[in-house]
């Protein structure tokens, strides 16, 4: 069952939230003059038609990204993230916008390895056309959980996992502990991020608590809610759990998430956090 498609969703709240924390991290590992592998275990099509029918119907990314990319007080924080954002978007007009491998195929430096994995039968394509120049580039059609025992180690033993399923099923929340689990097991020193949604709070608190009993150190935790907790439908927060984040990043995101929230999130709702579920 594939019926999730991110083009409804693109640019939203948590898109901002993610993508700033997986640019901050790319930027983090390009510090060090040695290559990485960037693998996307759940890619999507790449890129994003704002004005298309999908992105319109839910209208997600007027409160996401159409709030930030073109205010004149953006924290040093968010430079990578919106400068691939307006590569994307030359004119006055929001009219693209990148997923996340296409903010990695912008960050990314020509010794880099990028290996993506998307199911989607209309998207998969979308996503290889975006990458058949890209020599630095495999996009396969294939599971991405599957990627993680399969594309690790890195052969260049230095590497950045960004997880990102659509939680359409629920058992997809002990599958990315399972996953990561597998990754860690045989690639220890990589960072790994997890995105996820709160829709019920329970199912977050479980998780978490199964990411504490992996035994797995070093794990970080970055929320962004809009509205408090709830038990109706939909989804009130998004976050993202990092494994072996560069060190700056707990600083970076304690000094812009204050400021992400009060723009993203006009009327003050909700909340902004950043804590470790496991320390050292
Ligand atoms: N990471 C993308 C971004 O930030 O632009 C968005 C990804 S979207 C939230 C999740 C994607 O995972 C969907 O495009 C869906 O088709 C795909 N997907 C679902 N199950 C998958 C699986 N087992 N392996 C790989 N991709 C999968």
């Amino acid at each position: 069952m594939l019926s999730y498609r991110h083009s409804f969703h693109a640019g939203n709240h948590a898109d901002v939230l993610k993508h700033t924390v997986q640019s901050l991290i790319i930027e983090s590992l390009k510090e060090k003059d040695k290559p990485f592998l960037y693998l996307d275990t759940h890619s999507g099509a790449g890129r994003y038609q704002l004005s298309g029918e999908h992105a319109e119907k839910t209208g997600e990314y007027l409160e996401g990204i159409a709030r930030i990319w073109q205010r004149d007080d953006i924290p040093a924080e968010l430079e990578a993230y919106l400068s691939a954002v307006k590569h994307f978007n030359r004119g006055e007009q929001l009219r693209y916008y990148p997923g996340s491998p296409l903010i990695a195929r912008q960050l990314l430096r020509y010794f880099d390895k990028i290996h993506l994995t998307e199911l989607h039968p209309t998207d998969f394509p979308l996503l290889r056309n975006e990458f058949a120049k890209d020599e630095r580039a495999k996009v396969m059609k294939a599971d991405g959980y599957q990627q993680l025992k399969s594309q690790l180690p890195p052969l260049s033993r230095r590497g950045f996992v960004l997880i990102d399923p659509p939680y359409e099923m629920k058992t997809d929340y002990q599958d990315v502990v399972k996953g990561i689990q597998e990754g860690y097991k045989r690639f220890a020193t990589g960072v790994y991020a997890l995105w996820y949604p709160v829709v019920l709070r329970q199912q977050i608190k479980r998780m978490t608590r199964d990411l504490q009993d992996t035994g797995i150190r070093r794990i970080l935790q970055i929320e962004l809610a809009v509205r408090p907790d709830s038990d109706q439908r939909g989804m009130t927060a998004s976050g993202m759990i990092v494994i072996n984040p560069p060190w700056k990043l707990e600083q970076q995101m304690r000094d812009v998430l204050p400021w992400l929230h009060k723009v993203l999130v006009p009327e003050g709702t909700g909340h902004a956090k950043v804590e470790w579920i496991v320390p050292e």
